[in-house]
């Protein structure tokens, strides 16, 4: 295993090791933050990717499925405002 920085990106699944990239969510390829917040992706098509797992280690909460549930939901509520942009 290793602990160098690894960004994915949702939308295209470009990969980065760059740490600002990593760290920022930043993509090259699509030249946009494609990352919204630690576990919260955008998607690309006006929706939500939601990587709970991240969040619940961010928020230091156990990764139980009640959890996961918790913070998909909190997530989704707290980008509505976003998303519902995004659509227009
Ligand atoms: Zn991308």
């Amino acid at each position: 295993m290793s602990n160098e920085p690894l960004f994915i990106c949702p939308r295209c699944g470009a990969m980065s090791h760059h740490p600002t990239d990593a760290a920022e969510g930043y993509c090259g390829r699509c030249h946009d933050w494609t990352r919204l917040s630690t576990g919260v992706y955008d998607d690309g098509a006006g929706g939500l990717h939601i990587v709970a797992g991240e969040l619940l280690r961010e928020k230091g909460y156990a990764d139980t499925p009640e959890n996961r549930e918790t913070v998909d939901r909190m997530a989704r509520r707290l980008f509505a405002d976003l998303m519902d942009q995004a659509d227009g």
